[in-house]
């Protein structure tokens, strides 16, 4: 493999389920030597209207107080029946004190009866490098909300995300990093910054 692209950074996410995946995308494409794991850095208040604009502050901040390269995504979900929300307020979708489960339930429960049930995962990644540059990359994964949770595996909405006839929780890690929204973002990412070096 040929030679990181950046030798030290932070992923920019307090999210364990979000670290993980990320860092095993990274490590895929060897785009960083080293994660480094362990540091502190304040709350970051997500109210960008963009996706984009949300990674950006997070990848901005971390950055900043951390003084290394960050990585940072932010993901939205954007249902057709539903006018493309919750979108960029996918997290908090049930209300300030949304769990996993709370979202889930709100979701199943405005798409009670509807027949379309077409959605899209986005995730847009941001890097920060050592000099700086700021690098954006986004990736999409178009499916079906199912009509109950499938599966255990992943986390947030994977359990009612239907792929292909299979929800991303029934699929399980390795399968997901292979087809998902976050994995099309790392890869276009890794795409942006071989133009970056070259
Ligand atoms: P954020 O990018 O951390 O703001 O996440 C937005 C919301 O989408 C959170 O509720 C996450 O749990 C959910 N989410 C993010 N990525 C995924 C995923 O890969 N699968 C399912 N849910 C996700």
């Amino acid at each position: 493999m040929s030679r990181p692209v950046i030798d030290r950074a932070v992923v920019a996410s307090k999210n364990p389920d979000k670290i993980a995946e990320l860092e095993t995308l990274l490590a895929r494409h060897g785009l960083v030597r080293e994660v480094v794991r362990g540091l502190e850095w304040p709350d970051v208040v997500e109210d960008a209207p963009t996706l984009a604009g949300n990674a950006l502050l997070k990848a901005r901040q971390v950055a900043r107080s951390t003084g290394l390269p960050s990585i940072a995504d932010d993901t939205g979900l954007e249902v057709d029946a539903l006018g493309g929300a919750p979108g960029v307020h996918t997290a908090r979708y049930s209300g300030p004190d949304a769990t996993y489960q709370s979202n889930v339930d709100a979701l199943l429960q405005a798409l009670r009866g509807v027949e379309d049930r077409t959605a899209r995962f986005r995730t847009v990644v941001v890097a920060i490098l050592e000099d700086g540059t700021e690098v954006v990359a986004e990736g999409e994964l178009i499916g079906q909300i199912t009509r109950s949770r499938r599966g255990s595996a992943g986390f947030g909405y994977d359990p009612v995300f239907g792929v292909g006839g299979r929800t991303l929780a029934e699929m399980g890690p390795q399968e997901k990093d292979r087809v998902s929204h976050r994995a099309r973002a790392i890869q276009a990412l890794a795409d942006a910054l071989a133009t970056h070096r070259a």
